[in-house]
Parts: C-alpha cells; sequence; structure tokens
C-alpha cells in the first residue's frame, strides 16, 4: 500500500493546497457548466425588471415570432430546438431588439445588465441580438463580444456560428491570442469576439477594427471577467473607444457588489434584469452524521453504510485532492465503480467524468467541493459529506453545505446526507451547521443501520 495519505503531509502543506484549488478559476468553472449543459435550466422564480424609463411600457414576448426576426434567424433559432423564450429572454429579447439601435448620438439606446444563473438562456439571448442588429451588406464590424477566456469565447462563437446558420452572410472573427493578422489589414466580419486583451489591441493599437463603427457591445461573464486582475480595466478602455450611440449589454451569473460597481461603468443608463436563483432547501433531506475517529474508521462507516442501503447514486465530497484520490482508490478495490472528479483534470476531462455519472455509468462520485460547484446530478440522492465543508478560516461553509446536499423545488424528491465526524473540532463545525439551519442531523449507529432507510 502506498503512503498513507494524511499521515505525511504537513498540515500547512493542506492548506496551500486548498488554496491553489479554491483559487481555481471561475473561468473553468464556467467552461465546465457550458460543456456538461445541454438544456435550459427551468426556474420558477420569477424575473425582476428595472427599466431605464420607467414609463415607457413593459414588453415581454411569449414567442420568438413576437420578435419580427430576420426569417433567416427565426429559422436558426428553431434548428436550435428553441420552441419559446426562456424566462430571462421573454423580457430581455424585446429590450435589447428595440429599434432604433442606433440612436442620435447624444442620446443613449436601451442599455441592459442582466443576470441570471448560468444556463437560463443569456448567451442564446445576446447572440440573437447581435445577429439582428448586424447589417450584412457592410463589410466591417458592427458587434463586438468580449469574453473572459480563449475557450468562454470559443464556445460563444460556436453558438454565433449555429444560430446563424442561414444566415451565411453574417461572418464572425475571433480576437483571442494567437490569431495574428497583418499589419494595416483592416477585418470585414461583422461580428467579432474574443478576450479583453487581444480586442483592446485590435481596437486601439493594431486598429484593425474601428471601435468607433460599433453599434452592439456585449460585455459576457461580468463576475468572472472580474475576478481577473487586468479584465476589468482593459474593458473598461474598450467601451471608452466606442461610440455613445453603442448599445452596451451585461451580463452576469452572479450579482455581488462588485460585479454591479463594474457593471455600471461599463453600462451607461441601464435597463436591469434578474432572475433570482431558486432557493434550495433541507426540507426534504435526512441529515444524519457518523462518529469516527480516523479517516480510515470513516471509510469503514461508509462501505457500512453502502451496504446497508440501496443506493442509486452517491457523491462523496472530500476537503482535498488528496483524500478524494485516496478515498476513490480505497472505494474501487473494494470493488465499487467510482468516479473521480479532481482539480488538476482538464476541463473537458471534468466534462466526461459528469457526463459518465449522470449517464449512470458509475454509481459514486468522489469529488472536492471546488470540482462539483454548481453541478446539479438530479438522480443523486445520497449525499455524504466525508469531510465536512468549511471555509478558509476554518468555519463551518453553511452555503456550501446547503448547496452539497439541499434541493430546489424542482427536484424536490426526498434526499438523504451523511456527514462523517471524526474530531472534537469537526463535531463543533456539525454542531455550528445544526444550529444555523436550525434542523437536526440525527447520530447514526453505523453497526446498526436499520433506520436509516
Ligand atoms: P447561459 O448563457 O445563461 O448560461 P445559454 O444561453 O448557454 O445560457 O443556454 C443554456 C442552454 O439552453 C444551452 O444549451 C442553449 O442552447 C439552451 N437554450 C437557450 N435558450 C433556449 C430556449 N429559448 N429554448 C430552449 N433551449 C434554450
Amino acid at each position: 500500500p502506498k503512503a498513507e495519505a494524511n499521515g505525511t503531509a504537513k498540515p500547512e502543506e493542506e492548506g496551500e493546497k486548498q488554496d491553489e484549488e479554491d483559487k481555481e478559476d471561475k473561468a473553468a468553472q464556467s467552461l465546465l457548466n457550458k460543456l456538461i449543459r445541454s438544456n435550459l435550466v427551468n426556474t420558477t422564480n420569477q424575473v425582476e425588471v428595472l427599466q431605464r424609463d420607467p414609463n415607457s411600457p413593459l414588453y415581454s414576448v411569449k414567442s420568438f415570432e413576437e420578435l419580427r426576426l430576420k426569417p433567416q434567424l427565426l429559422q436558426g433559432v428553431y434548428a436550435m430546438g428553441f420552441n419559446r423564450p426562456s424566462k430571462i429572454q421573454e423580457n430581455a429579447l424585446p429590450m435589447m431588439l428595440a429599434e432604433p439601435v442606433c440612436v442620435p448620438s447624444g442620446s443613449s439606446p436601451q442599455n441592459l445588465i442582466a443576470q441570471s444563473q448560468s444556463g437560463t438562456g443569456k448567451t442564446a439571448a445576446f447572440v440573437l441580438a447581435m445577429l439582428s442588429h448586424v447589417d450584412a451588406s457592410r463589410k466591417w464590424p458592427q458587434c463586438l463580444c468580449v469574453s473572459p477566456t480563449y475557450e468562454l469565447a470559443l464556445q460563444t462563437g460556436k453558438v454565433i456560428e449555429q444560430m446563424g446558420t442561414f444566415y451565411p452572410e453574417v461572418k464572425l472573427a475571433y480576437a483571442i491570442r494567437g490569431n495574428k493578422l497583418d499589419r494595416g489589414m483592416k477585418i470585414q466580419e461583422q461580428i467579432v469576439i474574443g478576450t479583453p486583451g487581444t480586442v483592446l489591441d485590435w481596437c486601439a493599437k493594431l486598429r484593425f477594427i474601428d471601435p468607433k463603427k460599433i453599434m452592439v457591445f456585449v460585455l459576457d461573464e461580468a463576475d468572472v471577467m472580474i475576478a481577473t486582475q487586468g479584465h476589468q480595466d482593459q474593458s473598461i478602455r474598450i467601451q471608452r473607444l466606442l461610440p455613445q450611440n453603442c448599445q452596451m449589454l451585461l451580463f452576469s451569473a452572479t450579482f455581488e457588489d462588485s460585479v454591479w460597481r463594474f457593471a455600471q461603468r461599463i453600462v451607461p443608463d441601464p435597463n436591469i434584469i434578474k432572475l433570482k436563483r431558486e432557493e434550495e432547501t433541507l426540507d426534504t433531506i435526512k441529515q444524519y452524521y457518523v462518529l469516527c475517529n480516523c479517516k480510515e474508521e470513516k471509510f469503514t462507516a461508509l462501505c457500512n453504510i453502502y451496504g446497508a442501503i440501496t443506493i442509486a447514486q452517491a457523491m462523496i465530497f472530500c476537503h482535498t485532492r488528496k483524500t478524494a484520490g485516496w478515498l476513490a482508490g480505497e472505494l474501487s478495490r473494494e470493488g465499487h465503480q467510482v468516479a473521480l472528479l479532481s482539480g488538476e483534470m482538464m476541463v473537458e476531462q471534468r466534462a466526461a467524468v459528469i457526463d459518465r455519472f449522470r449517464d449512470g455509468k458509475e454509481k459514486v462520485l468522489v469529488t472536492t467541493n471546488v470540482c462539483a460547484r454548481g453541478i446539479d446530478v438530479e438522480q443523486v440522492s445520497v449525499v455524504i459529506n466525508f469531510d465536512l465543508p468549511v471555509d478558509r478560516d476554518g468555519n463551518p461553509d453553511n452555503e456550501t453545505y446547503l448547496h452539497r446536499i439541499g434541493r430546489t423545488g424542482r427536484f424536490g424528491k426526498r434526499g438523504l446526507a451523511v456527514n462523517m465526524v471524526d474530531s472534537k473540532h469537526s463535531m463543533n463545525i456539525l454542531n455550528r451547521i445544526q444550529d444555523h439551519f436550525n434542523k437536526k442531523i440525527e447520530k447514526l449507529n453505523t453497526d446498526d443501520l436499520d433506520e436509516i432507510e
């Protein structure tokens, strides 16, 4: 047997690893979400709309026909399998498509700041807006979209190409690293998508793009954007090059203060659309804890639980990559089919692991929290906290706890959560979590598991 995981590592090493994992890019998470998502997230929550001019009528549409799209675009939308606008699209599309886009200089067009969780149709919405506003007969960039990373830009580019399938006169250029053009060249494509640094170079230094001719500016994934030093400044510098009557659109999955402050610098006079995240609840979850003395005992307890109940699929959360790797190894030695999601894997590999797990090819998914953040696997009925979620300071991370085991109205099925406790310290964490949610976490005796089912 290999050198046992924890025994050799100094606590500070573990801490550093954790930090590293924590820092793991928001961009990677966002890309992962896109790779594994093939459908709209349905939310039952209402959209909140704040109009720039509260007196103007509020339009929302229930069908794509009502938008009077170009026939080529309507065809593209239907070919993608969209039947009707998503919640956020119902309000955002009429606002973004409101004519005229090019308003007289001095006044600003319908600018928009929109926030909703990933998978609710934001990308499709602004892609449709860009394609609608383009004049295909003019051979210069008219719509500019910036994304936080190369990979995310490519992903959005794919959506533009797909939605524009029946509108081949409209062309797309990628302003991303590695895409070298000859000096003095002028870009003829009507839509340009890229990362902030390259876009800024193309507009200012290299002048491949005349920013004064841009009519629609999209800033996607604002929350990811501001997480990277420099992107924020570059975005603002790009925005300053654009004409005043250019339509500014900004999208974000979350909306903390820092995002909001940034959004207001980018988008003057905005309309605001927000779609709240669906609340998660512990109401339909049976919560237990198991007392152990060490990691090995936790493992034994886990095997007992596994043997005692019929588990469709389970997710097991560990604090570090190291523990996750160790546990996955032990479980597969016991003959379980285990999938491991770990921080050192490429995003594409992670997406493949999640896809396999969703398809039921493995019954157990072992993961660290960072890797699994924001991933819904609907059929999972058992969640095991091999380590309790704590934040950097070692305090209970209630939000992560709720997100790991909580359910939204949609997946209202009953679930089971088991927490492994292996020290006074972790017992204290558990008690604090219990107090926070004011819901009893019952003790489970793993030698007698009759009560659990
Ligand atoms: P977001 O940008 O908010 O993450 P996307 O625009 O990428 O969301 O949409 C998420 C998924 O839903 C994508 O697979 C997309 O093709 C699909 N989708 C978007 N709008 C619709 C719609 N109106 N009807 C059906 N599917 C849609």
